[in-house]
């Protein structure tokens, strides 16, 4: 798995393992346009604050996504 992956909005490239895991955990899991934390934030109108937030949340969960 050495895809890298772009965010279909603004093109930042090579998103994160947290980027993308929040994509699919809170997009859904079978998501094929992935935002960058920037644009997810903005698309579900949370900060990027938050998001991270979410991302500690999940990593305490043991979400194997992050
Ligand atoms: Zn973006």
């Amino acid at each position: 798995m050495t895809n890298r992956i772009n965010c279909y909005i603004c093109g930042k490239e090579s998103l994160t393992r947290n980027e993308i895991g929040l994509n699919k955990k809170l997009i859904g899991q079978n998501v094929k346009k992935i935002h960058c934390l920037c644009c997810l934030a903005e698309y579900l109108e949370v900060t990027e604050e938050e998001l991270l937030a979410k991302v500690e949340e999940f990593k305490e969960q043991g979400c194997k996504l992050f």
